[in-house]
């Protein structure tokens, strides 16, 4: 990875900006410590390119660079915003899960007993299709893992009401 440049108006070190979910990349420790900062309006910024989406924020200035720092604009840091993020996909797995439960009969429901891991080859692609791909989200998701943390959440409801 290539070295995280300094603030061109201060100095001071430069953070990352993050338009990337889930939680291997954006840790909560790390978002702490300011290592990364919440891309704002991640979407207009993801149609303008890599080349002239914002990369690097300075939490001295409050300014937010481009790689080439050509662009430069002000965004505080927002810890709703974040919130806001998070909960807006915890909700959206959550509902998921319980449509995809509504919708099977007791044989279906019974394969996800136990730790059914990788025995639904076909079901996250299924998921990623149905639900994932082409709904726009507030922070870019890894399609492939939403559909695993749905899967899993299916499981565990599955899992909780059979002891019940
Ligand atoms: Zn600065």
């Amino acid at each position: 990875m290539a070295k995280i440049p300094v603030c061109p108006k201060c100095k001071n070190k430069l953070s990352q900006i993050s338009y990337y979910w889930p939680e291997e990349i954006l840790h909560e420790k790390q978002y702490k410590e300011k290592k990364w900062f919440f891309g704002e309006n991640f979407q207009e910024e993801l149609e303008l390119g890599l080349e002239n989406m914002l990369k690097y924020h300075c939490f001295n200035c409050n300014n937010s660079y481009t790689e080439d720092f050509t662009r430069v604009v002000e965004q505080n840091y927002n810890e709703d915003r974040i919130n806001n993020a998070k909960k807006y996909i915890e909700d959206f797995i959550e509902e998921v899960a319980n449509k995809e439960i509504n919708s099977m009969n007791e044989k279906e429901k019974k394969s996800f007993l136990g730790k059914p891991q990788y025995q639904h080859f076909g079901y996250g692609l299924y998921l990623r299709n149905k639900y994932i791909h082409g709904k726009k989200f507030d922070m870019r998701i890894d399609a492939d893992g939403m559909s695993h943390q749905i899967f899993d959440r299916i499981v565990e409801k599955i899992n909780i009401k059979k002891d019940q």
